[in-house]
């Protein structure tokens, strides 16, 4: 080897180590929250439990718009995606359909609720399936946390869509919210708080039980596109973060849980049906939420 030649070869990879080093170091973590509500065509309990008859092939809609976002954001640079089942029973999704470097958190219950498994190092959230708050007058399956149990969810006198709580969750670790699919109700409800986010309308909201649809298809192709679009800007968007302390106020359907609740010295009732709760963060208050909505005596095992 000459003198020259052993130069060149050095020139070359100084110039490979300068091209390709940013592409191998650069880290672009993802993660999604997948509800079903907001799922394409979801317009009853008919799809959202294996109970209803159209439980199963809903279950394959929810999926592959999950499977659209992950290979849109893989194809935009994602490096990492976590997905959190965050409906129902947290097992709706088909894993095996989803690729293999991504993982998934299932079932319940979950210090984080929707957003188990998110952290600092993530760079943006993005929300699949989601549906209006329980206070909007408008959206598909609107309700929050609990549509049996829960008539208000208040974060510092703000009345929250889950999409609100756990924007301020992925806030809490400065992770900003990026995209979000659904109705267009809480694409609406959603981009009012968070700003302007990208917003995948896969159907328009009727009635709470009613919506007019695309077609699976067609919404897998507008998911795709609203998250290329999210990652390019990604760098444009903010985290949501609430004040703290925060103050979760709660409004429940029934009388008793609020009765019961205010023997905890942590509590106070503010109505016959209402309780306030203050932590320290929202991660306190997201622990509380998770134990008031899921705690029973009867738990086994
Ligand atoms: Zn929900």
């Amino acid at each position: 080897m000459t003198i020259r030649v052993a130069f060149l070869i050095v020139i070359l990879a100084a110039a490979c180590f300068v091209v390709s080093s940013p592409a191998q170091t650069r880290k672009l973590k993802i993660y999604i929250s997948a509800d079903m509500e907001g799922i394409v065509g979801v317009v009853t309990g008919d799809q959202l439990g294996p109970q209803g008859f159209e439980y199963n092939r809903f279950r394959e809609f929810m999926t592959e718009e999950v499977k659209a976002a992950v290979e849109a954001a893989f194809e935009a640079g994602a490096t990492e995606i976590v997905v959190s089942d965050s409906h129902g029973n947290g097992e709706n999704l088909l894993i095996e359909k989803l690729p293999k470097n991504v993982t998934i958190v299932r079932s319940w219950p979950r210090p984080l609720m929707m957003m188990e498994g998110i952290d600092e190092t993530f760079d943006g959230a993005i929300f699949i399936g989601y549906h209006t708050s329980t206070t909007n007058m408008s959206g598909v399956r609107a309700h929050t946390i609990s549509s049996a149990r829960l008539a208000d969810v208040r974060l510092n006198g703000t009345s929250m869509a889950e999409a609100g709580i756990n924007a301020a969750i992925a806030g809490h670790f400065n992770v900003p919210v990026i995209m979000i699919s659904g109705d267009d109700a809480i694409v609406k409800e959603a981009t009012n708080l968070l700003g302007n986010i990208e917003g995948a309308v896969v159907k328009w909201a009727v009635s709470f039980h009613s919506a007019k649809t695309m077609t699976p298809e067609a919404a897998y192709s507008l998911i795709r596109e609203k998250t290329r679009k999210a990652i390019a800007r990604i760098k444009e968007f903010r985290p949501y973060k609430v004040n703290q302390p925060v103050q979760l106020d709660v409004r429940f359907k029934a009388y008793r849980p609020s009765e019961m609740l205010s023997y905890l010295s942590i509590v106070r009732r503010t109505d016959s049906h209402s309780i306030l709760f203050v932590g320290k963060d929202i991660i306190e208050v997201s622990k509380f939420l998770e134990f008031i909505t899921n705690y029973e005596p009867s738990l086994e095992p």
